[in-house]
Formats: structure tokens, sequence, C-alpha cells
């Protein structure tokens, strides 16, 4: 399986996952105009998506959703509370092609098998595994902590894609107002450089190829600043990159080390 990011910032997110046979979006947060262009840069068009798979309902996960469906009626995954916020947000009216995901169970799309865990931030919001031609893949961004629950999910993953999104110290110092700051620095906002650096040197992750840092904010972070905290703690053989922020990035098979 690989990967590729269309765009990865606090202003938008979608992430393409594909296996031989079956491809999917993780959320698409992306403008109307920008949909077609960035799927097919990527070499992929809308016609390519079996499924799209939501984290939560904030506009940068799932802003082009409704232009995509109207494109392609395809499935959208997630867990009944996000897809009633995403309702709720969004007036989708009860979409036919909602399908309702439990916690921690597995599910299959094609042959890609998934499986969602609940994460922590200010609405419904879940992460994924999806695994695909023998390897697996995490999927985590938009949550204040690492939760422990998803800990087992994470054991011998090939591919992790997190959420590097600030600089403690940088975000301290932004212009940004009080209330703001304490919701992304607390326990439903974002995970910090230096907590995904603690969640990463937690983690075992001796059979991963690559790890994307990922939902990196604009103002608050460097991608220097974000990668160089990551490195420290992972094991040199393992390829790391940041995803570009509005643009698509190169496939996750170009990116790993041989
Ligand atoms: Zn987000
Ligand atoms: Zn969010």
């Amino acid at each position: 399986m690989k990967f590729c990011t269309l765009s990865s910032c606090s202003y938008a997110n979608s992430v393409a996952i594909q296996s031989r046979d079956t491809c999917i979006l993780i959320d698409c947060g992306l403008r109307k105009r920008d949909i077609n262009p960035f799927l097919n840069e990527i070499g992929l068009a809308t016609g390519d998506i079996d499924a799209v798979l939501v984290t939560h309902c904030h506009t940068d996960h799932i802003y082009g959703l409704k232009h995509l469906l109207k494109q392609r009626n395809v499935p959208v995954y997630s867990t009944a509370d996000v897809l009633k916020q995403v309702s709720q947000c969004w007036a989708f009216d009860e979409y036919p092609g909602f399908q309702v995901l439990d916690p921690y169970m597995e599910y299959k799309i094609g042959s890609l098998s998934l499986t969602p865990f609940n994460l922590s931030h200010d609405v419904a919001t879940v992460g994924y595994t999806v695994s695909g031609d023998s390897e697996r893949m995490g999927f985590m961004t938009d949550t204040g902590f690492f939760p422990e629950k998803c800990r087992d999910l994470f054991n011998a993953l090939d591919y992790l894609y997190i959420e590097s999104n600030h600089d403690v110290e940088m975000y301290k110092n932004s212009a940004k107002p009080w209330h703001v700051k304490k919701r992304n620095l607390g326990p439903t906002g974002h995970l910090s450089n230096q907590q995904c650096g603690q969640a990463l040197q937690s983690l075992d992750l001796s059979s991963c190829k690559l790890v994307m840092l990922g939902h990196l904010s604009e103002d608050d972070n460097r991608p220097s600043l974000a990668l160089q905290n990551a490195r420290q703690r992972l094991a040199p053989d393992i390829s790391l990159t940041s995803a570009p922020s509005r643009v698509p990035g190169p496939w996750s098979d170009t990116l790993i080390k041989k």
C-alpha cells in the first residue's frame, strides 16, 4: 500500500491511500476548485475513489466532501458520533452513503482493512489504522494527547502519519487570543512537536519504514523544527518527512530509503 497527502495543514486536510485495487481518502477538506487538479496531480481522478473515511466535522477536514460527493457517490465511513456531527454542521440530511463504524472494530473496504479509534479533540474525532497488501499504516491528527487505548493498534506499523501541529514556545508567543491558545494547547486541542516526539519515542516503530508529520500549523510551526524534534526520537533507518501544507505531496513509496 502507499499513501499521499493532497493537503495537510490547519487550512485543509486530505490523504489518499491506495492498495493494489482499492483507493480511499481520509477526509476531504479541500476547496471545491482544488479537488480535481490535486487528485490529477497525484495520478488519480474522482472516479478512482472507492470511499471516504472522515475523522471529524471541522472545516479543514470536510469542506470539500459535499463537492466530491456531487461528482461521485461513494460511501462515507466514520463512527456514529462523527457522522452525526458532520450531518449537523454540513446539512447532509442523512446522506444515504453514510456507513457507521464502531471504534476498535475492523472493517473491509475492497482489499483495505480499517479500524477507527477515539481521539481527544473538542468534537467527536477518530484516527484510523489502515491495512492492505500485507502492510499497515497508523493515522492520527487532531488530538490533544496520544490516547493509550490506541497503543496496541499502533504496534508493528509500516507507516505512521502523525500530527506535529505546533511548537509550544512559538504558539505561546503567537498573537492568537488567550481562549484559542488554551484550547489548542489543552487536552482537546492538537499534538505539539514535543508531544509528537514523546509519542514516537514511546511506540515500537522497529518495523516502520516511514513516519510522515502532518497538520503542521503554518503560523506556529516550521517543518525544520518539527522534523528536528521527531528525528531525535526515531531510529536512523526510519525515513522521516513532513507533508507540504496546501499542495499535494509525493507518494509514500518514493520517500522510503532503499
Ligand atoms: Zn484539523
Ligand atoms: Zn479539528
